[in-house]
């Protein structure tokens, strides 16, 4: 067996340094339950920086759990979660199948690391007493630090990025849930994560306004985003995704280059799934 240190960690960025790309996430014999329920069992994943990974599966797969634990939502039982080589998982009690020993993370471990990833809602969750901008602008402030004059002029340049330059005085209320998805994508930006995480990003929307969030989704992957997308389109896992991992009762049961899981499946369940949501 290989040697790994016993614990994989890298300084934390001085507040305000830009960020570089990375996003190479992986995950490892990861398992969660809820009580007697197991909700994801023995789940590997990795996505390699730049990538755009589709997540499908029915409801009640694991899949936003899944997303949960990423991003410190949620604790596994067992199994990491690393992003760029930090391991950013819990262990409750040490994993020696995988050669690393991890230890409990402090609080501010977990919020330090959880400003490297993004995450869009289904629902929006934009804090409704903020502009747009305001939105935009708390996290970089809040969290991370940042000056807000500095923070402000890149916020306004991320609104006008999804399209929104001129919505930046609005408040969610006024705005149509296309729009407030696109605040949301905006907002989720403006930490200069490493790593994007949707969930059911256009699953709130009305189908008309499907289209405007998807556009933007794909301007991202295109501009080279390390993206982990939970989506039942399967049209855009076709046109976007590199990879393709279809969830099942809380197990990976296929994953694989998109254009191969999509058009080839090669397990019955990936199949029937497909063939209901197409
Ligand atoms: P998906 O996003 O694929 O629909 P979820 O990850 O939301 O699936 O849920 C997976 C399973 O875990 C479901 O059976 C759900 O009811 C259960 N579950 C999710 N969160 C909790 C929780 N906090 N407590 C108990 N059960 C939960
Ligand atoms: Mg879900």
């Amino acid at each position: 067996t290989t040697t790994l240190p016993r614990t994989v960690r890298t300084a934390p960025a001085a507040p305000g340094a830009p960020r570089t790309t990375g996003g190479h996430l992986q995950i490892q014999g990861l398992h969660k339950s809820y009580g007697t329920l197991e909700v994801l069992h023995d789940v590997d994943l990795e996505v390699r920086p730049g990538e755009v990974t589709v997540v499908l599966g029915p409801s009640g797969s694991g899949k936003s759990t899944l997303l949960r634990l990423i991003n410190h939502l949620e604790r596994p039982d067992r199994g990491f979660v690393a992003l760029d080589g930090e391991v950013i998982g819990y262990a409750r009690r040490p994993s020696r199948r995988h050669g690393h020993v991890l230890r409990e993370l402090t609080e501010r471990d977990v919020l330090r690391q959880r400003t490297r990833i993004g995450f869009v809602f289904q629902n929006f969750h934009l804090f409704p007493h903020l502009t747009a901008l305001e939105n935009v602008v708390e996290a970089p402030v809040s969290a991370q630090g940042r000056r807000r004059s500095e923070v402000e002029a890149e916020a306004r340049e991320l609104l006008a990025r999804v399209g929104l330059a001129d919505k930046a005085d609005a408040r969610p209320r006024q705005l149509s849930g296309g729009q407030q998805q696109r605040v949301a994508i905006a907002r989720a930006l403006a930490v200069r994560p490493s790593l994007l995480l949707f969930d059911e990003p256009t699953s709130a929307l009305d189908p008309e306004l499907v289209g405007e969030v998807l556009a933007v989704i794909r301007d991202l992957a295109h501009g080279g985003t390390t993206l982990v997308v939970v989506t039942h389109e399967v049209a855009f896992a076709r046109d976007v995704a590199d990879t393709v991992v279809f969830m099942d009762a809380g197990r990976v049961v296929e994953q694989g280059p998109a254009a191969q899981v999509l058009s080839a499946p090669r397990h019955a369940r990936t199949r029937a799934f497909l063939d209901k949501v197409r």
